[in-house]
């Protein structure tokens, strides 16, 4: 295994889950199965614009250990039942329980967290024509939440990952892809795309992918950053501003708008140098924003190809300038760190994520790594603001079995 994914000590954790388990539920779990959270690196507000986005897959992950019900060994009224327990929100050795039946699932039928692993079971019975059998779940996630870190897909694509290889199912990537995507759109209710699943699951060690959100083709790109002395910082501001669903759901009209003034089905049939000079002031603003960022999203991956990582630096920057002033996302905390890490020596940095709050990114030298944290620790302490999470990410592979 390789040295991004081996900076989470993933056997360590396995076998700990397993024994775990072992005394949760008094029987041996049949596995233990991993699926990492993910960074955008650039490629923003462009996903539902049919356009080109480019995360990569971090080493952070949720971690499943799982055991199918045999009808020989379990009651035969809890054949369909599923417990699921995580260690998420709990001190010292406390579990979060949920608990389900496969049969009759409808959305609504599961609470809390247990509606991630009942959605993902839903669109397997819905979309897959599978019968999933009741089972048994232990979760352990270093993804943190709400972070813009999409922990959420982390716990979905571990779950399915685990129920692929038990029950035989033969799902290939991409329609796992879609069938959790399925699963948080139908069933959890939250109307997200296809970009946090797919880099879950198609992730690779040193890579990012670069994912077509029109096609849905997906390529991995050499983002060998830890051969060439880089991480990425991961800034959370921790603060999350109100007017976030209506600012998100005012760009996507905006861009409707501007697509259909343009004469086309969305932003991504327009030329990057289209005439924008009829559109009214605040739909110019918005159309230029997802035209330079789907040219820069090509830059970005034509300058990996080209192995030159420390080159891209440049063009997160602009891609934070266009967020900022363009489509008008960002907010004060995000503009902060963005300018600190900057200031300290970072090669580029740029919020990620929808805005309004959540988390930026910083590319940055590993050695310069203490200076940049203080330096954006002390602009926040200088405004009075609540303490930003700092924490740095490397590109890890992809979901499977441990
Ligand atoms: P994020 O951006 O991190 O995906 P979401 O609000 O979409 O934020 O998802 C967070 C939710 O995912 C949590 O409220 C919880 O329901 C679920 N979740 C994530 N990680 C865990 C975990 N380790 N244990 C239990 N539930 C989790
Ligand atoms: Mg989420």
């Amino acid at each position: 295994m390789s040295a991004a994914v081996n900076a989470e000590p993933l056997q360590d954790r396995a076998e700990s889950l397993s024994r775990r388990f072992a005394e949760v539920y008094g029987q041996e779990p049949d596995g233990v199965w991993r699926a990492p959270g993910r960074v955008n690196l650039i490629g923003e507000h462009t996903d539902y614009n049919n356009g080109f986005v480019l995360p990569f897959a971090i080493d952070r992950s949720a971690l499943v250990a799982v055991r199918l019900r045999r009808p020989d060994q379990d009651p035969e009224d809890e054949a369909d039942v599923v417990r699921l327990a995580s260690t998420y929100g709990q001190k010292g050795r406390g579990l979060s329980h949920a608990r389900f039946r496969t049969g009759g699932l409808v959305p609504g039928a599961a609470e809390g967290w247990g509606s991630y692993p009942a959605g993902v079971v839903y669109a397997l019975q819905q979309r897959a024509g599978v019968s999933v059998p009741g089972f048994d779940l232990l979760l352990d996630s270093t993804v943190p939440v709400g972070a813009g870190l999409s922990s959420s897909h982390a716990v979905e694509v571990a779950v399915i990952v685990a129920l692929n290889d038990l029950l035989g199912l033969g799902l290939d990537r991409p329609g796992m892809a879609r069938l959790t995507q399925y699963a948080e759109n139908e069933f959890v209710g939250a109307p997200t795309g296809i970009m946090d699943q797919s880099a879950s699951l198609m992730g690779q060690d040193g890579g990012a992918l670069f994912l077509d959100c029109r096609s849905l083709d997906a390529e991995n790109v050499p983002l060998p950053l830890a051969d060439h002395g880089l991480e990425v910082l991961v800034m959370d501001t921790r603060v999350a501003h109100s007017h976030a669903d209506g600012g998100y759901s005012a760009r996507r009209s905006a861009c409707e708008r501007g697509a259909a003034a343009l004469g086309a089905d969305s932003l991504r049939d327009v030329a990057a140098d289209a005439d924008l000079s009829g559109l009214d002031a605040e739909v110019q603003r918005r159309v230029r924003h997802v035209l330079g960022e789907n040219q820069r999203v090509l830059a970005v991956v034509e300058e990996l190809r080209r192995g030159n990582v420390d080159g891209i630096g440049e063009l997160l920057v602009a891609s934070h300038a266009s967020l900022r002033d363009d489509f008008e996302v960002s907010c004060p905390e995000l503009d902060l760190a963005v300018d600190a890490a900057l200031a300290a020596g970072a090669l580029g940095a740029r919020m990620t994520g929808g805005g309004f709050g959540g988390s930026a990114i910083a590319l940055i030298r590993a050695e310069a790594e203490d200076e940049v944290r203080a330096a954006v620790l002390a602009a926040f302490e200088d405004k009075g603001w609540k303490e930003p999470a700092l924490f740095t990410v490397l590109p890890a592979a992809g979901a499977g079995r441990l």
